[in-house]
Protein backbone atom coordinates (compact mmCIF):
# COMPACT_ATOMS: atom_id res chain seq x y z
CA UNK A 1 0.00 0.00 0.00
CA UNK A 2 1.34 3.56 -1.23
CA UNK A 3 1.87 6.12 1.81
CA UNK A 4 0.98 9.40 0.26
CA UNK A 5 1.38 12.64 2.31
CA UNK A 6 -1.02 15.41 1.76
CA UNK A 7 -0.34 19.50 2.87
CA UNK A 8 -2.22 22.69 1.67
CA UNK A 9 -1.30 25.95 2.71
CA UNK A 10 -4.85 28.03 4.02
CA UNK A 11 -4.86 29.66 0.20
CA UNK A 12 -4.91 25.95 -1.07
CA UNK A 13 -7.07 23.71 1.37
CA UNK A 14 -10.45 24.21 -0.72
CA UNK A 15 -8.40 23.27 -3.47
CA UNK A 16 -6.72 19.94 -1.71
CA UNK A 17 -10.34 18.91 -0.61
CA UNK A 18 -11.72 18.81 -4.30
CA UNK A 19 -8.34 17.30 -5.53
CA UNK A 20 -9.36 14.62 -2.64
CA UNK A 21 -12.78 14.34 -3.72
CA UNK A 22 -11.77 13.47 -7.51
CA UNK A 23 -8.99 11.15 -6.14
CA UNK A 24 -11.43 9.43 -3.71
CA UNK A 25 -11.31 5.83 -5.54
CA UNK A 26 -7.42 5.86 -5.41
CA UNK A 27 -6.75 7.36 -2.26
CA UNK A 28 -8.91 5.30 -0.03
CA UNK A 29 -6.94 2.06 -0.75
CA UNK A 30 -3.28 4.48 0.14
CA UNK A 31 -2.05 4.91 3.50
CA UNK A 32 -2.92 8.78 4.31
CA UNK A 33 -0.74 11.28 6.31
CA UNK A 34 -1.25 14.69 6.71
CA UNK A 35 -0.55 17.94 8.46
CA UNK A 36 -2.92 18.64 11.26
CA UNK A 37 -5.33 21.06 9.52
CA UNK A 38 -5.18 19.78 6.28
CA UNK A 39 -5.84 16.04 7.64
CA UNK A 40 -8.64 16.75 9.57
CA UNK A 41 -10.82 18.67 6.95
CA UNK A 42 -10.18 15.89 4.72
CA UNK A 43 -11.28 13.40 7.49
CA UNK A 44 -14.28 15.60 8.70
CA UNK A 45 -15.31 15.94 4.86
CA UNK A 46 -15.07 11.73 3.25
CA UNK A 47 -14.48 10.57 6.68
CA UNK A 48 -11.27 9.21 5.18
CA UNK A 49 -8.39 7.56 7.58
CA UNK A 50 -5.79 10.03 7.51
CA UNK A 51 -2.91 9.84 10.38
CA UNK A 52 -2.25 13.72 11.09
CA UNK A 53 0.62 15.48 12.25
CA UNK A 54 0.84 18.54 14.29
CA UNK A 55 -0.10 21.77 11.75
CA UNK A 56 2.36 23.03 9.55
CA UNK A 57 3.39 26.12 11.57
CA UNK A 58 3.89 24.14 14.15
CA UNK A 59 6.47 21.11 13.09
CA UNK A 60 4.07 19.21 10.90
CA UNK A 61 6.18 19.36 7.63
CA UNK A 62 9.49 18.48 9.90
CA UNK A 63 7.52 15.56 10.69
CA UNK A 64 6.52 14.62 7.45
CA UNK A 65 9.90 15.14 6.70
CA UNK A 66 11.49 12.58 8.89
CA UNK A 67 9.54 10.01 8.12
CA UNK A 68 10.47 11.13 4.03
CA UNK A 69 14.58 10.39 5.61
CA UNK A 70 12.92 7.52 7.07
CA UNK A 71 11.59 6.21 3.90
CA UNK A 72 8.45 5.73 5.50
CA UNK A 73 6.41 7.88 2.76
CA UNK A 74 5.97 7.23 -1.03
CA UNK A 75 4.64 10.22 -2.46
CA UNK A 76 4.35 13.49 -1.38
CA UNK A 77 1.72 15.92 -2.83
CA UNK A 78 1.90 19.25 -0.89
CA UNK A 79 -0.43 22.21 -2.46
CA UNK A 80 1.84 25.31 -1.71
CA UNK A 81 0.67 28.97 -1.81
CA UNK A 82 3.55 30.61 -3.58
CA UNK A 83 2.06 34.30 -3.20
CA UNK A 84 1.73 34.39 0.82
CA UNK A 85 4.95 34.63 2.71
CA UNK A 86 4.49 31.64 5.60
CA UNK A 87 6.24 31.58 8.99
CA UNK A 88 7.40 28.38 8.93
CA UNK A 89 9.28 29.07 5.07
CA UNK A 90 12.54 27.15 6.42
CA UNK A 91 10.34 24.07 7.11
CA UNK A 92 8.90 23.76 4.27
CA UNK A 93 12.03 24.29 2.36
CA UNK A 94 13.31 21.42 4.10
CA UNK A 95 10.38 19.41 3.54
CA UNK A 96 11.63 19.46 -0.12
CA UNK A 97 14.48 19.23 -0.14
CA UNK A 98 14.42 16.33 1.64
CA UNK A 99 11.99 14.53 -1.09
CA UNK A 100 14.77 15.25 -3.29
CA UNK A 101 17.93 14.05 -1.18
CA UNK A 102 15.99 10.87 -0.58
CA UNK A 103 14.30 10.16 -4.60
CA UNK A 104 10.65 11.04 -3.10
CA UNK A 105 8.40 12.37 -5.52
CA UNK A 106 6.27 15.50 -4.86
CA UNK A 107 3.59 17.60 -6.47
CA UNK A 108 3.39 21.03 -5.17
CA UNK A 109 0.34 22.06 -7.40
CA UNK A 110 -2.97 20.40 -8.32
CA UNK A 111 -1.83 19.55 -12.50
CA UNK A 112 1.14 17.75 -11.34
CA UNK A 113 -0.69 15.72 -8.40
CA UNK A 114 -3.15 14.71 -10.69
CA UNK A 115 -0.24 13.18 -12.82
CA UNK A 116 1.53 11.70 -9.97
CA UNK A 117 -1.98 9.94 -9.23
CA UNK A 118 -2.62 8.53 -12.56
CA UNK A 119 0.80 6.87 -12.11
CA UNK A 120 0.10 5.33 -8.58
CA UNK A 121 -2.94 4.06 -9.85
CA UNK A 122 -1.16 2.85 -13.04
CA UNK A 123 1.52 1.24 -10.63
CA UNK A 124 -1.08 -0.53 -8.44
CA UNK A 125 -2.91 -1.98 -11.80
CA UNK A 126 0.60 -3.50 -12.69
CA UNK A 127 1.48 -4.76 -9.04
CA UNK A 128 -1.73 -6.26 -8.50
P1 LIG B 1 -1.77 22.63 8.12
O1 LIG B 1 -0.25 22.83 7.71
O2 LIG B 1 -2.33 21.55 7.31
O3 LIG B 1 -1.72 22.27 9.58
O4 LIG B 1 -2.43 23.97 7.88
C1 LIG B 1 0.09 23.06 6.37
C2 LIG B 1 1.23 24.02 6.29
O5 LIG B 1 0.99 25.21 6.46
O6 LIG B 1 2.38 23.60 6.07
Amino acid sequence: MSTIALIAHDKKKEEMLEFVEQHMDLLQTCHLIATNTTGTKIKEKFGLDVETMMSGPLGGDQQIGAKVAMGEVDYVIFLRDPLTSQPHEPDINALLRLCDVHNVPLATNKKSGHIMLKFVSVANTIQS
